[in-house]
């Protein structure tokens, strides 16, 4: 199935979700992601602000400021994004596509990021991502740019078996779901079984 048939199934479903499913499932997936020892880990912190029922994201980043956490977020810049720190969810304001942006002037290089949550539209069991269709995300984290960990976060519902990918798209290192985290790193072995068991 082409990309952009995948992303009118998946959004329409995702759509549906009702508000209080999508706050629960959504604490769900956040509590996973806060425990997962990278993140403890980590001092600067990659978020999204969510449209269109993504994944929230607010106890990520209480949790991560109340560990003394850098939390960055990104900005379109020049057709590109950029990463700014925000101390204060109030510094975030509206801006292209209507995505709540950060307002401070100096930005994080993507490669400072120890762990970056990207959000999505779908993900596959091998670790791809489909975006909206512009890359953004992809322009940003390849090769020498990537962040030290890619963490797609996502609904179960966004979960695909396989996504048809391009050179340019970039493969997350995990991806956290309300009921599972996937581990494509070397030493994450163990949850291809989870995959097989559960697909
Ligand atoms: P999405 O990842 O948002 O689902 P696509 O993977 O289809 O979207 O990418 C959309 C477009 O972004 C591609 O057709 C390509 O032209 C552009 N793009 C993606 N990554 C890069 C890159 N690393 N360099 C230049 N252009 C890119
Ligand atoms: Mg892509």
């Amino acid at each position: 199935m082409p990309k952009k048939s995948i992303r009118e199934e998946i959004l329409a479903k995702r759509k549906h979700l009702a508000l209080d499913t999508c706050l629960a499932r959504s604490l769900k997936a956040q509590e996973s992601l806060v425990a997962m020892p990278e993140f403890i880990a980590a001092s600067t912190v990659g978020l999204y602000s969510p449209i269109h029922n993504e994944v929230f994201t607010e106890e990520i980043f209480r949790a991560a400021r109340a560990g003394g956490r850098q939390v960055v977020y990104p900005r379109v810049s020049g057709g590109s994004l950029e990463f700014v720190a925000v101390e204060d969810r109030t510094q975030l304001k509206r801006g292209a596509f209507g995505v709540l942006e950060p307002s401070g002037s100096e930005a994080v290089m993507s490669q400072a990021l120890d762990l970056l949550v990207v959000p999505g539209v779908a993900f596959d069991l091998v670790g791809y991502r489909l975006g909206y269709g512009k890359g953004f995300y992809d322009r940003v984290l390849h090769g020498e740019k990537r962040p030290g960990l890619l963490v797609g976060l996502c609904f179960e519902l966004q979960l695909v078996a396989e996504l048809p990918f391009e050179a340019h798209d970039v493969k997350m290192d995990r991806i956290v779901t309300e009921d599972r985290i996937l581990d494509y790193s070397p030493q994450g072995q163990a949850s291809t079984d989870t995959i097989n068991q559960t697909l």
